[in-house]
């Protein structure tokens, strides 16, 4: 069984950022990603442009040099990529992190699909984009819907519904219309979402004003059908033709894995996980929680700008504890 001082799991940014921080530290580490390196961000959108200068997707002060101030996904992997080759980062890919024990000594057993570890410190990065909020409706397992957007081409020439009015959603709307498909949203609210990026938002308001892209605004998504869909709104429900629904509403935390580790989650619908700001240490002693799975439902509020200096946190809480053992 392999031991170490730190146990990451997820490869994320924030994860490769914990395992830069613990190799200064001289602790022994390894990181555990279930998919590729940068498993989320290889399955952002093929065009997509992070809203976040490329100095503020930085980790460990190592130069993120892009052509526009705002880099792509592809300009993103290459730069996670290159940390984690040059520095040899001791990652293991394609292996899940299934269950965290902690007996009362203070040794963590780790079981992953692969094998089981022991490790000192366990650092929970595991972000939040694998479980997609499912509206739970009739249809939502047809083969036509996508609960992730990747590229515009597919749609061309379709009836495309997109559900949600977020940033994904509206970047998805805007790149298939003028990819040629004929997209409609279906939006929950009276209007396109608050936080969408400010350079994007005139830009979907007025192909919505002028009719490029139809928007049913307080309306719900009642079911998807092989040949329609059902939309309820003010006007009643409505069946409209329809050959692909993407269905962009959103992401969030594995929180049964949470509660498995034994972490607590507020109770106010928020499930915000339980955890010292000064350290970052959950209520579970050793294990820490790194990068946006922090924020719990309130997926907005991390990203990578803010939680980048969680690795250095931990890391000096986990030296500091050592010290004083
Ligand atoms: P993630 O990058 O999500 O990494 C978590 C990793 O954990 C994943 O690779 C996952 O596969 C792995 N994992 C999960 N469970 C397990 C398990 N049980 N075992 C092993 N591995 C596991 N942030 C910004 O700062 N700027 C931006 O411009 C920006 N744009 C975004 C655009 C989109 C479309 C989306 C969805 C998000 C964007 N974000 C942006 C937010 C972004 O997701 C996060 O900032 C960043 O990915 C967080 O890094 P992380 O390491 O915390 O989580």
């Amino acid at each position: 069984e392999e031991k170490y001082d730190v146990l990451i799991v997820g490869g994320g940014p924030i994860g490769l950022a914990c395992g830069l921080e613990s190799k200064k530290k001289g602790l022994s580490y390894v990181i555990i990603e279930k998919g590729c390196l940068v498993n989320s961000l290889y399955n952002y959108p093929t065009n997509m442009t992070f809203f976040s200068t490329s100095e503020k997707l930085e980790i460990d002060n190592i130069p993120f040099i892009s052509n526009k101030p705002k880099p792509g996904k592809q300009e993103a992997l290459e730069y996670y990529r290159r940390i984690a080759t040059s520095n040899h980062l001791n990652i293991h890919l394609f292996e899940k992190v299934e269950k965290v024990d902690s007996p009362q000594n203070d040794l963590h057993r780790v079981t992953t699909s692969k094998r089981t570890y022991s490790a000192k410190n366990i650092i929970v990065a595991t972000g939040f984009y694998d479980i997609p909020n499912y509206l739970n409706i009739p249809g939502e397992d047809l083969p036509k819907v996508a609960h992730y957007y990747a590229d515009p081409h597919f749609y061309a020439t379709q009836k495309t519904v997109v559900v949600g009015a977020s940033n994904s959603a509206v970047d998805a709307a805007l790149e298939i219309y003028r990819k040629g498909g004929d997209v409609t949203m279906v939006v929950r609210g009276p209007a396109i979402g608050e936080r969408v990026k400010y350079w994007v938002k005139p830009d979907i308001d007025n192909r919505i004003d002028e009719g490029s892209i139809r928007a049913v605004f307080n309306a719900e998504m009642k079911e998807i059908r092989e040949n329609e869909v059902v939309i309820s709104s003010k006007e009643g429900e409505q069946a409209i033709e329809n050959d692909f629904v993407l269905l962009l509403t959103g992401y969030r935390p594995n929180f049964e894995f949470l509660k498995n580790m034994g972490i607590k989650l507020s109770e106010d619908g928020k499930k915000i996980p339980q955890y010292n700001h000064d350290t970052m240490e959950t209520n579970v002693p050793g294990i820490y929680l790194a990068g946006v799975i922090c924020g719990g439902m309130e997926t907005h509020k991390w990203f990578i700008e803010n939680s980048r200096i969680h690795a250095k946190m931990i890391m000096e809480d986990i030296t500091e504890k050592a010290i004083s053992e």
